[in-house]
């Protein structure tokens, strides 16, 4: 606890809520018109379609390594449902049709670490693969699962830190290139994640402390050691952009549905942030296509809202938690973080609609309510997506009734879920217990 910064902000209103553990909101002042902001930034739509081409160019080594890919080509997406009965349960009174994204469903990993992981561990291969002569740049890449470029692989190294579904991504696929892979996992990683890497052939190591801490320990290891790469969740700009081609292909399934986004037309996005890269890429994708015509909002943990007081305070990394007496401790485990991304949020600064926070206690009814309406299953950290909805329904219709002019009805509502279907029968049937005996399972 840091009793000057408490002195400084801690009269900041939604600063003072979560210093009290108590649920909020947090409109972003200083959001600008998304071009002029956009002209500003060191990255741009260029880079985004750059990622874009890269994953269909790596498509068929994808489809090659996973077939479960084969169906989508190589392509891993999720699929984007309407949510009428669970609409009909929680957001009466809120103007517009909801919408869930399944990233919970994205093949490999389960989890939205799907699109940044992967994407980072494919750039970082074709790097290498170009700078050892292994491919160039018109070869069909598939070339890189054959046994020579595998055992070129198998003496390299790839290192991550991370609570649970980033090592899952990494791990999963950095394994099937041929990679020898080192996972830090921090206490919060569930045992079954660590179970599930070991058995895909990833090594495995674990901390008693945080994440923070998995991070640093993995890039100092990484840093000693000959031909290895970290991939740092805080300040990768691959992950970002990597995260950010969900925007075009969520355009793309938003127009197969009829659905055109304008003014009179907006898009709401609700998405889970831990550290920021994932909700952060997402976010700066869907700025540079729908521009002032998307409202982009994170969703965190009350107890470990590292963002939220990040921009709140302008400080980003520099502070934490528990600088603030907050204990950074959650049952979401993916976004069991205490220390925002400064690199994300900066970024988000001119971008960000704003942050809603959510209590622990909630996440379980939300995961079973979606479960008994409509047959989707969620891990708790991506149930934090809903919390506009479930505890913020008031500051959202205040936003709504300041930023949306005229007819509200054309309002589109994407709730990112950002991770589930890894999740073990055993502790699904757990987690739904009360669900299943409500349906006489
Ligand atoms: C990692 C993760 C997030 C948030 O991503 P960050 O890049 O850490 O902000 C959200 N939900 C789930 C399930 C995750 O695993």
């Amino acid at each position: 606890m840091d009793t000057d910064y408490i002195k400084r902000y801690g009269k900041l209103p939604a600063v003072a809520d979560a210093i009290q553990l108590k649920e909020t909101f947090r409109e972003n002042e200083k959001l600008q018109d998304a071009k002029e902001a956009l002209l500003k930034m060191p990255l741009s739509s260029r880079d985004v379609e750059d990622a874009a081409l890269r994953l269909d160019k790596f498509a068929p080594l994808i489809m090659r390594l996973f077939p479960e890919t084969a169906c989508m080509k190589g392509q891993i997406e999720s699929p984007l449902v309407e949510i009428k009965s669970f609409k009909r349960n929680y957001g009466n009174n809120v103007p517009g049709r909801f919408f869930i994204k399944q990233d919970s469903e994205l093949q490999v990993a389960g989890s939205v670490k799907a699109r940044g992981g992967i994407y980072e561990v494919l750039k970082h291969t074709e790097d290498l693969a170009l700078s050892a002569g292994l491919i160039d740049r018109e070869d069909d890449y598939a070339k890189l699962a054959s046994t020579r470029c595998r055992e070129f692989f198998s003496r390299h190294t790839i290192q991550v830190g991370s609570t649970g579904n980033l090592g899952l991504s990494i791990g999963i696929s950095a394994a099937a290139l041929g990679y020898r892979t080192i996972i830090h996992m921090s206490a919060d990683a569930k045992q079954w994640k660590k179970d599930l890497l070991r058995k895909k052939g990833a090594e495995v190591r674990e901390y008693e402390t945080d994440y923070l801490e998995a991070v640093k320990q993995g890039r100092e290891d990484s840093a000693k050691s000959k031909n290895s790469y970290f991939i740092d969740d805080e300040n990768s700009k691959d992950l970002f952009l990597g995260y950010a081609v969900a925007a075009k292909r969520l355009k793309a399934q938003l127009e197969e549905k009829g659905i055109y986004t304008d003014a009179e037309h907006p898009l709401f996005v609700y998405i889970p942030c831990g550290v920021g890269g994932a909700p952060g890429g997402i976010t700066f994708g869907l700025k540079t296509l729908f521009d002032n015509n998307v409202h982009c909002f994170f969703t965190e943990p009350v107890r470990s809202c590292c963002m939220l007081i990040g921009m709140a305070t302008g400080l980003h990394n520099q502070v934490s938690v528990q600088d603030f007496g907050i204990d950074g401790k959650t049952y979401a485990d993916g976004l069991a973080v205490s220390r925002p991304s400064g690199f994300v949020g900066e970024l988000m600064e001119p971008l960000l609609s704003g942050i809603f926070t959510i209590s622990d206690e909630r996440l379980d009814s939300i995961l079973r309510d979606l479960y008994t309406s409509e047959g989707i299953y969620i891990e708790p950290s991506a149930c934090a997506a809903f919390a506009p909805v479930v505890c913020g329904r008031e500051q959202l219709k205040g936003y709504i009734e300041k930023h949306v002019h005229g007819q509200k009805d054309g309002i589109t509502h994407v709730f990112w879920a950002t991770g589930g279907s890894l999740v073990p029968e055993c502790l699904r049937k757990e987690l739904l217990g009360k669900a299943y005996k409500e349906l006489g399972q």
